[in-house]
């Protein structure tokens, strides 16, 4: 298997109600008990794809940039011009944390032009689950290697918990490696817990 498949894989897991049931089926470990699995999915409330969205729509895509980032919008520019703020700030503030500031990072290519991280804000619950098969309770999710997150306006807590949980998964995953298969799902996530406001 290719390791474009074992990465489609790997970010299928995080989409599904039970990766207990999909790790067995995968043959790819062993089955964790049953208390562990529950936990782990009570961690992760949101959604990774490994399939692109559909962008396209009635209504035309807008963009703002900043040094590290691109936000595409149809509604609300005051939104999106926050978003890029709070990215920037994040995205500082997990390098920093995780001691990334003056370090070459393993499989990283600068955040820079269009190399720049891209966050997709769709007008609603539905149209973003629309374009993306998200499931129902999924506020957002992240494409790692594309360096993409995706989710809608009024998502719940996307300005304190989800961006920061999604750039962490980015900015973590880019320094320990891709297909790494030696760092857990526990750390994974519990990096990207950790970005949130008020977790700590
Ligand atoms: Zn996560």
């Amino acid at each position: 298997m290719g390791s474009s498949d074992a990465l489609t894989r790997r970010l299928l897991y995080r989409c599904v109600p039970s990766p207990l049931s999909l790790w067995e089926r995968a043959g790819v470990r062993k089955a964790m008990p049953v208390w562990v699995s529950r936990w782990l999915l009570a961690l992760c409330l949101l959604g990774c794809l490994g399939t692109m969205p559909v962008l396209s729509s009635a209504e035309t895509w807008q963009e703002k940039t900043s040094t590290h980032f691109r936000v595409f919008y149809q509604q609300n520019l005051a939104f999106a011009t926050a978003v890029l703020e709070y990215a920037e700030a994040y995205y500082r503030q997990i390098r920093l944390d995780l001691g990334l500031t003056h370090v070459v990072q393993r499989d990283q290519v600068a955040w820079l032009w269009d190399k720049r991280c891209q966050i997709y804000l769709y007008t609603d619950r539905q149209a973003y689950r629309q374009a993306t098969g998200a499931p129902l309770w999924s506020g957002g999710f992240v494409n790692y290697q594309r360096r993409m997150v995706y989710s809608y306006l009024g998502a719940s807590s996307f300005l304190e918990q989800i961006l920061p949980h999604e750039l962490a998964h980015i900015v973590f995953r880019e320094f320990v490696g891709f297909d790494n298969g030696r760092i857990p799902r526990w750390l994974d996530e519990g990096v990207a817990q950790y970005a949130e406001v008020g977790r700590r």
